[in-house]
């Protein structure tokens, strides 16, 4: 077993499923302790009993400032520091503008953008003093929007634009910052899109290309925050070759 990250201690937001899910067992395979959070806790277990190393289990919704303190409270509680923050929960619903439910909106920016800024606000004292690592999960949509995607490539984008000032305030401290930009990955995130137009538009694409899988971004994570302490991995896209 490889062990670069022997005693690094990190947290996984949205590890039940897909990408976060992969993240975090790559991330215990190279010997980190780490907590893992989301809402299903039934899955957080599960992952915890498949996991090589130690794994803390978090209630944590992203959207509730409260319940993101004490979960970054907890880790450094039972790890004692916390070196690596995986800021990946997301939900993705897409649909056109006209006659959107608003509702869901709020729900995108409320997960991917504010959970994601609450998350580094909590974090960022410990990951001072460890002179860690965050890691922004973006998507390709942070740089190029599509049409029926414009609140979800808006989150995205604003979680670029954060991570680059973030960068900026806290490198010369020693703080790495890293935004990792995902093609289409095979995960349950489309599962939750309710308009079926959008839902059938996502299977045609699926089928249309050989996607990348949720290790394939862990893979990608994982070469990000192991490298040494003066290299600062800052960007990384990565899609599907058959994703034009
Ligand atoms: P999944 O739907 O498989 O995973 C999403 C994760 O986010 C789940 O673990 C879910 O856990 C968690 N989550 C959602 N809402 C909350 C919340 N309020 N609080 C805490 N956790 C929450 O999809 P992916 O793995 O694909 O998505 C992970 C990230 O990757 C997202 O940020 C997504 O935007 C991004 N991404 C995905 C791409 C893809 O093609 N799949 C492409 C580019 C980026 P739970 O429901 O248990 O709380």
């Amino acid at each position: 077993m490889s062990t670069r990250l022997d005693g690094k201690v990190v947290l996984v937001t949205g590890a039940s499923s897909g990408i976060g899910e992969a993240a975090a067992l790559a991330l215990s395979a190279e010997g980190a302790r780490v907590a893992v959070g989301a809402r299903r806790t039934d899955r957080l277990e599960s992952l915890a009993d498949k996991a090589p190393g130690e794994v803390l289990v978090l209630e944590l919704d992203v959207t509730d400032q409260e319940s993101v303190r004490s979960a970054v409270a907890r880790t450094v509680e039972r790890f004692g520091a916390l070196d690596v923050l995986v800021n990946n929960a997301g939900v993705m619903l897409n649909g056109p503008v006209l006659g959107a439910d608003t509702s869901e909106w709020t729900r995108m920016v409320e997960t991917n953008l504010l959970g994601s800024m609450y998350t580094v606000h909590a974090a960022l004292p410990h990951l001072l003093e460890s002179k860690g690592t965050v890691l922004q999960i973006s998507s390709t949509s942070g740089r190029i929007a599509s049409a029926n995607s414009g609140v979800y490539a808006a989150t995205k984008f604003g979680i670029t634009a954060f991570a680059e000032s973030l960068r900026q305030e806290i490198t010369a401290q020693g703080v790495r910052v890293v935004v990792v930009e995902p093609g289409f990955v095979a995960t349950e995130l489309m599962a939750h899109v309710k308009d079926p137009a959008m839902r059938e538009m996502a299977r045609k694409m699926a089928a249309s290309m050989r996607t990348l899988q949720p290790e394939d971004i862990a893979d990608a994570i994982v070469y990000a925050v192991t490298q040494p302490e003066h290299v600062a991995v800052n960007e990384i896209l990565i899609r599907p070759t058959d994703q034009t």
